[in-house]
C-alpha cells in the first residue's frame, strides 16, 4: 500500500475542493480498503467524508425519500420508513455483508464499490478492466459471473442498493467541480460495451451528495429478494427487486430489476411488460419470471443462475404483491 495524505473537510465545497487529480472520496472505506490491499489503487490523497455536515440524513420532503450517501446500510434497514414505503430498499440494504460490515457501509460507497469479479481483483490479471485485451472469466472460472449482456466483461454489478433504488425510481444529486447535477439512477449505470473500465457516471472530482426516491404511488409495493450459496457474508448468485403497481389484484405498472445478472443492474422489460394489466398470482408472476431470463447468454459453469433467477423472480413478484400499501 502506498503512502497518502488524508483530508478531512467539513462542506461539500471543501470535499470538491479537497479532490484533486490523484485524490480519492472515502465514506465507509470497507470497499477502498480492499482495493488498496489489492493494489488496484493508489490515491496520493484520501478525502474522507465522515466529518461533512448532513450527508447522513433520511428524511421524507419534498419529492419522496431522500437519503444521504454516508447513510450506513444498517441504517437504511432499521429506518422505519424505509420499512414501510420503501421495503426494498430496506431489505436489500438488511441483506448485504455482515452486520458488521453493515454498521459501517454506506449506501453512496454500496452503489460505488468495483465489482468483485476475482480476475479483477487479482493483480495478476490485467483483464479489460484494466486496460487489458482479454476477460478472463470468458473460459475461466465463471460460476459467478454474469449470465446477461457478458460479451465484453462478465463481471457482475456488485450493489444489492442499486438494484432496490433502481425498482423504486430513484435519482442521484451530485457536485463537482462544474454545476451541481441530478441523473436518474437509471442512466447512471455504464455498460461495458461503452465504457469497460468504469461502471457509472461519476465524473472527476464529483461527489453524490443525495439520493431522491419518488414516493411510491397509491397502491404500489416493492420487494427485495437475495439468494446466495449460504446464510452468511455472501455476495449474491442472484438477486431481484420489484415494485408492483396495483389496480385491485391487477398490476397496472412493474418494474423489476435483476443485480448479480450483468455487468450494470439489468431492467428486465419483457417480463414487466408480461405483468402488465394481468391479475398477479402464481402462474403469471411464474410466466413473468420465465421471460424476465429469456435470451441470457450463460457461460460455461454458470447456466445454474438462469433456473435461480427464475425462482427468485418469481417470489420477489408475490412478496412485492404481499407488501403493497
Ligand atoms: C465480506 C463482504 C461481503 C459483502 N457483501 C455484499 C453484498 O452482499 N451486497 C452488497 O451490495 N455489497 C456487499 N459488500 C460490499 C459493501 O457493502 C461495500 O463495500 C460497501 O457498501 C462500500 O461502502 P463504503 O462506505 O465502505 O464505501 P467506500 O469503500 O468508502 O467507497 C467505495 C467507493 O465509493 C466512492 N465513494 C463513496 N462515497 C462516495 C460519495 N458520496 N461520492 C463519491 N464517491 C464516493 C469511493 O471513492 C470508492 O470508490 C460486501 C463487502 C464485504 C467486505
Amino acid at each position: 500500500m502506498n503512502r497518502f495524505a488524508w483530508v478531512t473537510p467539513s462542506t461539500i465545497e471543501e470535499a470538491v475542493g479537497a479532490l484533486e487529480p490523484g485524490a480519492l472520496v472515502k465514506a465507509g472505506g470497507i470497499d477502498l480498503m480492499d482495493l488498496l490491499k489489492e493494489g488496484l489503487i493508489a490515491p496520493q490523497r484520501l478525502v474522507n467524508l465522515r466529518a461533512v455536515e448532513g450527508l447522513d440524513r433520511i428524511e421524507e420532503k419534498d419529492e419522496g425519500l431522500h437519503v444521504g450517501p454516508l447513510v450506513t446500510l444498517a441504517r437504511l434497514a432499521a429506518n422505519p420508513i424505509v420499512q414501510g414505503r420503501y421495503r426494498a430498499l430496506a431489505d436489500a440494504a438488511g441483506h448485504a455483508a455482515t452486520p458488521q460490515i453493515r454498521n459501517v457501509a454506506t449506501v453512496g460507497g454500496n452503489l460505488l464499490q468495483r465489482p468483485r469479479c476475482w480476475y479483477f481483483r487479482s493483480e495478476a490479471f490485467v483483464c479489460k478492466k484494466k486496460g487489458g485485451g482479454r476477460c478472463y472469466a470468458h473460459g475461466g472460472e465463471n460460476a459467478y459471473h454474469a449470465i446477461m449482456n457478458n460479451k465484453t466483461c462478465a463481471a457482475v454489478h456488485p450493489s444489492a442498493t442499486a438494484t432496490a433504488l433502481l425498482a423504486l425510481g430513484a435519482k442521484l444529486r451530485i457536485a463537482g467541480p462544474t454545476d451541481a447535477r441530478e441523473v436518474p439512477l437509471e442512466t447512471f449505470f455504464v455498460a461495458p460495451e461503452v465504457d469497460v473500465m468504469r461502471e457509472n457516471a461519476l465524473g472527476a472530482g464529483e461527489i453524490i451528495t443525495e439520493i431522491v426516491i419518488p414516493y411510491p404511488p397509491s397502491e404500489a409495493g416493492s420487494a427485495y429478494l437475495k439468494q446466495g450459496e449460504k446464510e452468511s457474508f455472501d455476495w449474491p448468485l442472484a438477486e431481484v427487486a420489484v415494485l408492483l403497481e396495483r389496480d385491485g389484484n391487477r398490476c397496472k405498472r412493474a418494474i423489476i430489476v435483476l443485480g448479480a445478472a450483468g455487468p450494470v443492474p439489468v431492467r428486465a422489460r419483457t417480463a414487466e411488460a408480461a405483468l402488465a394489466d394481468k391479475v398477479i398470482d402464481d402462474a403469471t408472476a411464474r410466466a413473468a419470471a420465465k421471460a424476465a431470463v429469456q435470451g441470457a447468454t450463460p457461460l460455461e459453469q454458470n447456466a445454474y443462475k438462469v433456473t435461480i433467477f427464475e425462482a427468485i423472480v418469481r417470489r420477489t413478484i408475490l412478496a412485492a404483491r404481499g407488501n403493497t400499501a
